[in-house]
């Protein structure tokens, strides 16, 4: 069922899949109530710094309960957080606009105006590197710039953030990665996934929201962080926020893309399997 936003009671703003704070006053984080042009359409995927990380393991503390203390005491924050065994944990209600997505007025003036992409310096005297943009390009092939995924002033008014605390911290591993090279794990890439595919039934997605309409591999549904706003989040090896525009990845969308596939088709292949079992005379479960 397609559902449109109209007013606070129509969505509902909460996964079933994540955890929440018992005190949970403060969970506007200097955010507002969406207007009603602002329905959650896009999933933001953040790598958290890790330096938060590393502050933890020097504190003895577990990196997750820091990220989540950390989060939830800061005025603007993302909407989840998910740990490396895939605790997902949400922090703010996905109704309330929040900032987790920062482009200035001279950055997105350099991204509208081409500037980005032929070296231009920002303000604070930050380019964009050639590797980094055509890393970019390879991701959004019919796309002018990052400021030209989403038909919004800011993507702040239309998405929601999770943050990803890394698992390579201190030069080494403190959780297993999906694969060597990756800075994530297995957990955090399904959970990105599940969770993914809960916001598009909550906010009433519809179907094809994990393709891009203008046939490129990447979904404008579910940008990272450094697809929108490069000046902020690359260095001249490539993007950090989740770090996967760069000659070596740290986090793997294709992997995400397939998870999502997966759970999409998942419907179709139980009433498959369970019509292929009556067939034949057997229970379901004996197909396996
Ligand atoms: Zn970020």
């Amino acid at each position: 069922m397609t559902r449109v936003w109209k007013v606070w009671a129509d969505t509902a703003g909460d996964s079933s899949l994540a955890m929440r704070l018992d005190d949970d006053a403060d969970d506007w984080r200097g955010g507002r109530e969406r207007r009603s042009d602002e329905s959650v359409g896009v999933l933001v995927v953040h790598m958290t710094g890790r330096t938060i990380v590393a502050k933890a393991l020097r504190e003895g503390l577990d990196p997750l309960e820091k990220c989540l203390s950390y989060y939830t005491t800061k005025r603007t924050s993302s909407h989840y957080l998910i740990g490396y065994d895939g605790e997902l944990w949400q922090m703010t209600d996905d109704r309330i606009r929040v900032g987790h997505v920062g482009v200035e007025t001279p950055e997105r003036a350099l991204y509208l105006n081409g500037g980005w992409a032929q070296g231009v310096a920002d303000h604070e005297g930050r380019k964009i590197s050639k590797a980094t943009v055509a890393s970019w390009r390879k991701a959004w092939p019919h796309y002018k710039s990052p400021q030209h995924l989403f038909h919004t002033k800011s993507v702040n008014n239309v998405s929601v953030g999770i943050e990803m605390p890394p698992c390579y911290v201190n030069g080494g591993y403190i959780a297993p990665p999906l694969r060597k090279g990756l800075w994530h794990t297995a957990a955090q890439h399904l959970g990105v996934a599940l969770l993914a595919c809960d916001l598009a039934d909550r906010w009433g997605w519809g179907p094809g929201w994990l393709f891009d309409p203008k046939g490129g591999p990447r979904s404008p549904a579910l940008p990272g962080h450094e697809d929108v706003d490069l000046y902020g989040r690359s260095q001249p090896s490539g993007g950090w926020d989740p770090g996967a525009l760069r000659a070596q990845p740290r986090w793997d969308w294709p992997m995400v893309h397939s998870l999502i596939g997966m759970r999409l088709a998942a419907g179709g292949i139980s009433a498959f399997l369970a019509r292929a079992a009556s067939a034949v005379g057997v229970a379901a479960t004996r197909l396996f």
